[in-house]
């Protein structure tokens, strides 16, 4: 299996020449050059196996250049119940994410059992072992560097901690994340994890990150990379979850099933859309929006106009708080026949701050062919969302799964049953919960009291020279 750039001018890569990299040097991202089919017989096959068997069928189809029994060395380390535990109380602990039922033709798709209590620990653990496993055989090191807002951070961290040859440097806003959140990064003691709280907000240090990564001498001695989710192995890692969601939604291969997908860079409901082409039944992938509603306003009416920080809002879904969808040109790419002109002709408008519009053209004929569906939801609706849940049927839900059954139960096809991805769990975003119910959630037994343990961070001005001695003191080359 190759993988070409959406932009047309790489050269073709394979699984683990493009693992540690971020965009094409063509300033593309990278796909398969051809989506792996699977088929009838396959698809009864898989239906009977256990998630890290199912992981290792479906990446096996990515990764064709890892050896087979290192594949499932690797699959088999990462999807163990010890590290996908930390499940609500009631959650079926037999299952790396389960399936919970609703109602008849309703469920939730626990995908937020990990170590951080969010989906991003369902790729972001495949890729810890992943790295770990390619630095070893080129006997090289790797240093994370990024930036934070929250989900994304911690999952990276936690996916990292205590791996050979790999340190990670987060970036997050000094004073400006929940106390659960910054105490869940700020509490590693691991000494490759390195916390540094910027005297800022979030643009300030992706700012530094963007400073340091444009400074190609540094970035290249200090072997700078990136764990962001461009990241083709973090999306194709995510794939495996739809086909695990479809089994447990259906008795059989014939049936269909809708997906809602809560969204912000695109990178999950992307995963899905794969799977959709590889030929999983998915008659529907709902995608819902908050206030930041780039995307819905796409699939409405065909223009893509990507916004800028000011237009951005703060949510109460703040992982979806994304006004440029970075994943987005690998489905556009898909929905123009593969035709990189036309990409690069659309990207040259969005990389300049503008906006493309494919209504009236064969393009936008050809959209209701992928079966998108969207949908928005607010501040009010997720608090709606939130006490009908919970007054319904007992459920707790957190901000982001509540926009995803939302715009679901409104898009959603009738005769499909509806499987709503759950991308984070209610501990999470306590205040809105509180705000929503009257009462907080209920935390995980291991997570009570994190809130006291020790931390070790760095606080540190936004500053680029200060931030590259802190770098080149902690990573000796
Ligand atoms: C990251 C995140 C999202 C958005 O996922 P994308 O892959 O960026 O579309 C939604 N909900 C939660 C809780 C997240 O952490």
């Amino acid at each position: 299996m190759k993988y070409l750039s959406t932009r047309g001018n790489a050269t073709p890569k394979t699984f683990t020449e493009i693992l540690l990299g971020g965009l094409a040097p063509d300033g593309g991202l990278y796909l398969p050059a051809a989506y792996p089919q699977v088929g009838r017989a396959e698809l009864d096959a898989w239906r009977q196996l256990s998630y890290a068997d199912l992981a290792f069928a479906v990446l096996s189809k990515f990764a064709t250049d890892i050896p087979a029994a290192d594949l499932k060395a690797i699959t088999d380390k990462t999807y163990t119940a010890e590290v996908y535990r930390n499940a609500r109380p009631d959650s079926d602990p037999s299952q790396i994410a389960p399936l919970r039922t609703l109602e008849p033709g309703l469920h939730l798709l626990e995908l937020s059992n990990g170590p951080t209590l969010a989906f991003k620990d369902m790729a972001m653990q495949l890729l810890g072992n992943l790295f770990e496993y390619a630095l070893d055989k080129q006997h090289d090191e790797l240093n994370i560097l990024g930036a934070t807002s929250g989900d994304t951070g911690s999952a990276a961290e936690y996916a990292m901690r205590g791996k050979r040859g790999i340190r990670v440097f987060m970036l997050s806003p000094h004073g400006k994340m929940s106390a659960f959140q910054s105490a869940q990064m700020y509490s590693l003691q691991d000494p490759n994890i390195f916390n540094i709280a910027v005297r800022g907000v979030f643009d300030d240090a992706q700012d530094l990150v963007k400073a340091v990564s444009n400074d190609h001498a540094f970035k290249a001695q200090y072997k700078i990379g990136t764990v962001n989710s461009i990241n083709w192995a973090r999306v194709s890692a995510q794939v495996v979850y739809y086909f695990k969601g479809y089994f447990a939604a259906t008795r059989s291969n014939d049936e269909q099933v809708a997906f809602s997908v809560p969204s912000g860079n695109f990178g999950n409901i992307c995963a899905g859309h794969i799977a959709r082409q590889m030929g999983l039944p998915i008659g529907q992938l709902i995608l819902a929006t908050n206030e930041n509603d780039v995307l819905d306003e796409f699939f409405r009416s065909g223009v893509y106009r990507p916004r800028g920080t000011a237009q951005t809002f703060h949510t109460s879904s703040p992982s979806m708080d994304i006004s440029k969808a970075s994943n987005f040109e690998r489905f556009v790419f898909d929905l123009v026949g593969r035709d990189a002109g036309t990409l690069r002709e659309f990207w040259g408008q969005v990389d300049v701050g503008g906006a493309f519009d494919i209504a009236g053209t064969p393009y936008w004929d050809a959209l209701p062919g992928f079966g998108f569906s969207s949908g928005k939801s607010t501040h009010a609706d997720r608090l709606a969302t939130l006490r009908k849940t919970w007054e319904k049927y007992g459920v707790m839900v957190d901000t982001h799964t509540a926009d995803g059954l939302k715009v679901g139960l409104e898009r959603r096809r009738p005769g499909l049953a509806l499987v709503c991805l759950e991308t984070a769990l209610p501990a999470k975003f306590e205040s809105t919960v509180i705000e929503a119910l009257g009462r907080p959630p209920e935390r995980p037994l291991a997570m009570e009291n994190i809130e006291q343990l020790p931390q070790r961070y760095q606080v540190m001005d936004a500053d680029v020279s200060a931030l590259k001695a802190f770098i080149a003191a902690n990573a000796p080359v």
